[in-house]
C-alpha cells in the first residue's frame, strides 16, 4: 500500500503528513476523531460513523470541516490513492490553529486529517485466535459519550493490558461494573443466551458504531439483547464475552484477568455475530443502519 495522507485539502506523502504545533488538537485534545472498516472496497457502517462525527463536532461546537459529501468523497479518493481494498480509515477534526489560549479562539477554520492503514478482515482467521482482555478503573472524564481524542487514560488502560500480555482492558467505574474496553463496546453472553452491554445512559460510555448495528442485526435473528451494567464478576462467570469496535468488528474474549470464559474457546453465539455482522459491512445492497446518540 502506498502511504498517501490527507490534510487539510491536500493528498501528501504520509511522511511529509503535519499539521502545526500550535494545532489545539495537539495542545488540547481539543478535536474529535472517527474510525471506519474499508472491507472489500465499502466502507462499513460509513453512515454511523458520520452520524456520530457531526454529533461529536457539534457537542464541542466545532464546525464541520468540510461537507459530508466532500468528507465522504476524501475517504473514497484516500483509499482509491493507496490502492486500498481492505483497510481502516482514521479521521481526525481538530477546532484549528491558533496562539494557546483556553477559550474558543475566533475566526479559525478546523484541521481536517485522515489516514488509512492496512488491516485483513479474514473471518476465519480472527475466529481462530484466542483474545485476552484484563479489568483497570476506569478514571475518564465524563463526557465518554463524544469521541474525542483524550484517550491518555485509554492509552494507560491499553499499556496495562499489553503488559499483562492480553489485548483490551474492561475499564470498571467505582462501583465495579465495566464500563467498556479503551477502544471497544464491552458484551458478555449469559448461560440463558441473553446479550448483556452497558446502556448508554449518563455518558458513561461511547455509544459504538459497530455495537448499534449489532443491536439491529440482533433484533432481525431473535437474539436477545440485555443493555444492563454487569459486573466483573458476571464476566467471569459469562458464557461467553466478546468486543465491539469498527475495523477489529467483534473480537473474541476467552480470558478475563487470567481466568478462563466458558470453554477457553471463541464461543458460539460470538462467531456467529461475526458472520452476521461481516455479511451486513460488504453486502452493497443494504442500507447502513444510523446512528443516534441515545
Ligand atoms: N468505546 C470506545 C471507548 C472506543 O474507543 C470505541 C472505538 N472507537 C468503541 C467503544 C467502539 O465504537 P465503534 O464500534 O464505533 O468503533
Amino acid at each position: 500500500m502506498p502511504r498517501i495522507a490527507y490534510v487539510n485539502g491536500r493528498y501528501v506523502n504520509h511522511l511529509d503528513a503535519a499539521v502545526h504545533i500550535e494545532d489545539r488538537g495537539f495542545q488540547f485534545a481539543d478535536s474529535i476523531y472517527e474510525v471506519v472498516a474499508l472491507i472489500d472496497g465499502r466502507f462499513a457502517d460509513e453512515v454511523g460513523h458520520l452520524d456520530r462525527l457531526e454529533r461529536s463536532l457539534k457537542e464541542l461546537q466545532i464546525p464541520m470541516p468540510v461537507s459530508r459529501r466532500s468528507l465522504k468523497m476524501i475517504m473514497a479518493e484516500l483509499a482509491r490513492r493507496n490502492r486500498a481494498r481492505n483497510g481502516g480509515i482514521y479521521m481526525q477534526v481538530t477546532r484549528g490553529v491558533a496562539t494557546r489560549d483556553f477559550k474558543f479562539p475566533k475566526d479559525i477554520a478546523p484541521t481536517l486529517v485522515m489516514t488509512i492503514y492496512p488491516a485483513n478482515f479474514d473471518v476465519a482467521a480472527r475466529k481462530a485466535k484466542a483474545t485476552k482482555a484484563v479489568t483497570v478503573p476506569d478514571i475518564r472524564w465524563k463526557r465518554r459519550d463524544i469521541k474525542t481524542t483524550a484517550l491518555v487514560a485509554q492509552v494507560l488502560a491499553k499499556q496495562a493490558a499489553a503488559e499483562q500480555g492480553a489485548y483490551e482492558a474492561w475499564m470498571v467505574d467505582e462501583k465495579g461494573f465495566v464500563t467498556e474496553g479503551s477502544s471497544s463496546n464491552a458484551w458478555i453472553i449469559d448461560k440463558k443466551n441473553n446479550l448483556i452491554t452497558r446502556p448508554t445512559a449518563q455518558n458513561s460510555i461511547l455509544k459504538g458504531v459497530t455495537r448499534n448495528a449489532l443491536q439491529v442485526l440482533c433484533k432481525a435473528e431473535k437474539i436477545k439483547i440485555v443493555e444492563r451494567a454487569f459486573t466483573v464478576k458476571e464476566a467471569l462467570q459469562a458464557k461467553e464475552a466478546f468486543t465491539s469496535s469498527a475495523v477489529a468488528l467483534i473480537v473474541p474474549v476467552v480470558n478475563i484477568d487470567g481466568k478462563k470464559i466458558g470453554d477457553g474457546k471463541p464461543g458460539g453465539i460470538t462467531c456467529k455475530l461475526m458472520d452476521i455482522y461481516m455479511d451486513y459491512a460488504v453486502d452493497a445492497n443494504r442500507k447502513h443502519e444510523t446512528w443516534t446518540p441515545k
